[in-house]
């Protein structure tokens, strides 16, 4: 039997909170009954400007007044000029555009497919493998979930789609030894799909030394280098792209989630040796429509004139700052706090007798929104915009919730 609906006619793919939100204003957000609430969600790393953003409203106002959809069969000026700008600010030169981050990942793997096959030789009847990390999350579609190094997301739709061998993240030995197994009979593997910090997973920043030697490999044995920046990208970390964190280039990313600032968009960006896709093998009928990407160029226009970059590394530092402070006060709780920029976690200790969903849970009711990372870290992933003041009293809030907790105890 399912369990009994809690969102009427809606499926109930979600296990959500009882809350109805109706309203944003910036970092604010009100429920139906006129609470307002910190919102270190923003969407989950999606609303980049804040909610009801003046430019972006303007933007896609005079957007919806001049050219709202046509397909793909004709040229699109603004996903022409969304694809100039993502290449003219990152090491990728043509972008394919669809609407979701799952998606944008679907198409990196049907890409790692054509060069495993096209480029590297791999025998027609052999599935090219491609390399993901344990703790991954990479989306819900079929091949996007294979990806997902996280078995209990498989669980109930086997089997999965072929051809993923997962390692655990960060781990040079382990990566070495699993990439000569699958080369061992001949060239097998196509490409190397990371995050370069994992976010679902529970905020794990990557480490510079592990990608530099994966990326030597990669290009040792012709093998495609992947990001998933669908969580990290477009100036999350304080840096445009992720890959700028690590200091590695790879041959491609996939992006979504903040790149629309709340508009659905995803993207698949390439250098030119991964510019292997050719007209009827990917299509996407709202991918790069105009209203997703002006929502895209004005995201990316007001981070450079509003000097966004910088002030997220501010932000990041402060946030990991009061944090620390946190953790260090109810040190028998956390085990201290981890990210880049403004996707920060604060990690409960094993023993910590509480979990991250009720933390996430006695915030709300504090009035600030954030969301678990695994079962032992809460995240932080705020729009962009936040400034000192919102970040003191979100550490406030969370501080009283867990006093609440603690006194429930
Ligand atoms: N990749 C990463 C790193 C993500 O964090 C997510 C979503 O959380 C996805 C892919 C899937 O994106 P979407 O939900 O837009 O399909």
């Amino acid at each position: 039997m399912a369990s009994p609906p809690t969102t009427g006619p809606v499926m109930d793919t979600y296990a959500r909170f009882p809350l109805q939100l109706v309203r944003g204003r910036g970092v604010w957000v009100w429920d139906s009954s006129g609470r307002r609430y910190l919102d270190c969600v923003a969407g989950i790393a999606v609303n980049t400007l804040g909610h009801s953003d003046r430019s972006l409203r303007r933007a896609l106002g005079r957007q919806l007044g001049q050219l709202q959809h046509v397909s793909n069969l004709y040229r699109i000026a603004e996903q022409e000029q969304l694809a100039a700008a993502i290449a003219a600010k990152s090491c990728f030169e043509r972008v394919f555009f669809c609407n979701s981050g799952a998606e944008a990942n679907e198409a990196a793997i049907k890409l790692a497919r054509k060069h495993g096959h096209g480029v590297r030789g791999i025998p027609a009847e052999e599935p090219p493998l491609i390399i993901t990390a344990q703790a991954s999350f990479h989306g819900r579609t079929l091949a996007a979930v294979s990806a997902t190094g996280q078995p209990k997301y498989h669980q109930g739709f086997e089997p999965m789609v072929q051809g993923f061998r997962y390692f655990p993240f960060n781990d040079t030995a382990a990566f070495e030894a699993l990439l000569a197994a699958c080369e061992a009979p001949g060239p097998r593997v196509a490409a190397v799909l990371l995050e370069p910090l994992q976010g679902e997973g529970g905020v794990i920043p990557g480490d510079p030394a592990f990608f530099a030697r994966v990326r030597q490999l990669c290009d040792q044995h012709g093998i495609l280098l992947i990001f998933d920046e669908v969580q990290i990208g477009v100036g999350r970390s304080g840096r445009l792209w992720g890959y700028q964190q690590l200091g590695v280039e790879p041959d491609a990313i996939t992006l979504a989630k903040g790149l629309g600032g709340g508009f659905p968009i995803g993207a698949l960006a390439v250098k030119p040796a991964a510019d292997l896709l050719r007209p009827g093998e990917h299509a996407s009928t709202f991918g790069g429509n105009p209203m997703a990407c002006r929502a895209g160029l004005t995201v990316l226009e007001q981070l450079e004139r509003r000097a966004l970059l910088p002030h997220v590394s501010r932000m990041g530092e402060l946030l990991q700052q009061l944090l620390s402070e946190l953790a260090a006060r109810h040190s028998t709780l956390f085990e201290g706090s981890r990210g880049w920029g403004l996707l920060q976690g604060l990690v409960l200790r094993p023993g910590a007798g509480i979990t991250a969903p009720e933390l996430v849970k006695a915030a709300m009711a504090e009035g600030l929104l954030l969301v678990p990372a695994g079962p032992s870290v809460v995240r932080f992933v705020p729009p962009l915009v936040i400034q000192p003041r919102h970040l003191r009293h979100g550490v406030a809030c969370l501080e009283r919730a867990v006093q609440s907790l603690v006194a429930q105890a």
